[in-house]
């Protein structure tokens, strides 16, 4: 038979394309298990998580729908039944009203600092892997996510470091760093926080 590289490219796409959907299948299993015992859904604790790691300024409802990949109908849904629990506020945002910031209550925060286990339970059953299948999962997977958030597929949030718009360091005391796409100067604690708009190298055009 003779060789083809492209198909076989192509066979090796298709299995590793259906080990995703298998795991993705396993990861919604676990969160599932693993949200039982908090009396909230797996969606309703990302959404918790989302506000906590968040910069205020960028916690939006139309973030969170990204960050889900969800609708922004659905989105509006499920922060009305946090906001309905007591664990999540709504405000517009000042200067932009027709945008709607979260911001976790403090019963919100009590709630978030229990879910320190969640996702354990996947942790676990990654760290059973070997040394060397760990390093290349760690490359391959980062080769995926970047090849999905390339086709819009997948919005990462991260904190500053790393990001295009970054300039550390160029302005004075409580807020040393810079943003160059909201032309604002920034704490240090804002850095750290995770943004929406956070643009790698790797993106840029
Ligand atoms: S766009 Fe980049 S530099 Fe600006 S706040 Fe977001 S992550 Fe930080």
């Amino acid at each position: 038979m003779r060789y083809d590289p492209q198909q076989r490219k192509e066979n090796r796409a298709a299995r590793v394309s259906m080990a995703l959907v298998r795991m993705a299948q396993a990861v919604k299993k676990i969160g599932q298990m693993e949200s039982d015992d908090t009396g909230l859904s797996p969606v309703q604790i990302q959404s918790l998580l989302f506000t906590a790691h968040t910069r205020g300024d960028v916690a939006s409802v139309g973030s969170l729908a990204d960050h889900l990949g969800t609708t922004h109908v659905t989105a509006v849904k499920i922060v009305n039944g946090l906001v309905i629990k007591g664990l999540i506020a709504k405000y517009a945002k000042p200067g932009d009203r027709r945008i709607t910031l979260l911001q976790l209550t403090s019963q919100g925060e009590e709630a978030v600092a229990k879910l320190d286990r969640w996702g354990e339970a996947l942790e676990e059953a990654v760290q059973s892997l070997p040394e060397e299948a760990l390093a290349s999962l760690e490359t391959g997977l980062g080769a995926v996510l970047s090849a999905l958030q390339r086709r819009g597929h997948l919005v990462v949030a991260e904190p500053c470091l790393g990001c295009i718009h970054f300039r550390p360091n160029t302005g004075q005391d409580e807020t040393p760093h810079y943003c160059n796409l909201i032309r604002k100067y920034l704490t240090h604690e804002a850095t750290l926080k995770q943004c929406p708009e956070h643009k790698p190298s790797f993106l840029a055009p």
